[in-house]
């Protein structure tokens, strides 16, 4: 094995504790304690495990958190009506809504209600326009947690082949944007691209977003490479992710473990943006 392992609880550590400066920085300079709500409707078992590490990681930041638990058949309209009140809350500044909602309920529609300047999920359409247009705005935490891992290699993004596997909005597609912004060469792959373990072999970055257990091993990568595991995979033996870890690694020159790579970043990136809500609010 030659790889370098990207731990990204260490590197969310860090980030961890220079955001809890931040937040004393807020309360003491400007008198602002940060606030998120979060928004769960029904009783998914892994959706509240979520939630629940949310809170405690406000708590352990110093960030004010509301939990918003709703009924499973709570309808439409009650919900629309919580997110305008916390929309209009001061104490407010970041809502995230916890997907999936239940079948009954329009999630493009509650997403849109979010006030984009409260959207720490980056998920609404004026956010994902701004991450298109390189303005200013959220950035989903998953693929913003990816560009935190990439950084901490120490290797450079311009000019450099970078590779996504998997289109998705919620990370793909907004991957494949930050990767270009830095000034990589970016394709994206997808279940219909031909010949992807070539196409993947082109990477100096490869970020693997599928969510299937172990697709990608060492055929699939340039020696040397950067691989980012951002699969969750739930097999007989545990939690593996979309890259064969022990196949990859000997080819690798850095690459992220499942667990404890890309998972434990998206919370932390939560709080970041959490904490810049707060901070351009109170300008
Ligand atoms: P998704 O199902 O929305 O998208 C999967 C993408 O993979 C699609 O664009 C599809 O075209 C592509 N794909 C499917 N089969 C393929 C194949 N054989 N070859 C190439 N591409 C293929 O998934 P998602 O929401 O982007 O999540 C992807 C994985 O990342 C899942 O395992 C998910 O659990 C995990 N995930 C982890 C975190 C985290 O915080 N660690 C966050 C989000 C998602």
């Amino acid at each position: 094995m030659s790889a370098k392992i990207i731990d990204g609880k260490a590197v969310a550590r860090e980030i961890q504790e220079r955001l809890a400066e931040e937040v004393v920085q807020l309360k003491n300079e400007r008198g602002i304690t940060p606030g998120l709500a979060v928004v769960l409707v029904g009783n998914d078992p892994a959706s509240r495990v979520y939630v629940n590490n949310k809170k405690k990681m406000c708590e352990k930041l110093g960030i004010y958190s509301e939990e918003h638990l709703l009924d499973e058949s709570t309808s439409q309209d009650t919900l629309l009506a919580l997110i305008r009140d916390l929309n209009s809350n001061p104490r407010i500044h970041g809502i995230l809504v916890q997907l999936p909602l239940p079948g009954h309920l329009d999630e493009k529609a509650v997403l849109e209600a979010v006030s984009p300047d409260k959207d720490v999920d980056g998920f609404h359409p004026m956010n994902v326009g701004r991450l298109m247009v390189g303005e200013p705005g959220f950035v989903p935490c998953t693929p913003a947690g990816i560009m935190e891992l990439i950084k901490h290699t120490g290797v450079g993004l311009k000019g450099k082949r970078a590779v996504v596997i998997g289109r998705s909005n919620i990370v793909g597609k907004p991957v494949a944007l930050l990767l270009l912004a830095e000034h990589a060469t970016v394709t994206i792959c997808h279940s219909r691209t031909v010949d992807l373990p070539g196409v993947a072999r082109e990477a100096d970055v490869l970020v693997v977003a599928v969510g299937k257990p172990k697709l990608v091993n060492k055929e699939f990568i340039k020696p040397g490479a950067v691989v980012i595991d951002v699969g969750v995979n739930r097999v007989q033996t545990g939690l593996v992710g979309d890259v064969d870890f022990d196949s990859a690694s000997e080819v690798a020159g850095y690459i992220t473990p499942v667990p404890g790579g890309v998972g434990p970043m998206t919370i932390i990136m939560l709080m970041r943006n959490t904490i810049e809500a707060a901070r351009r609010k109170g300008k």
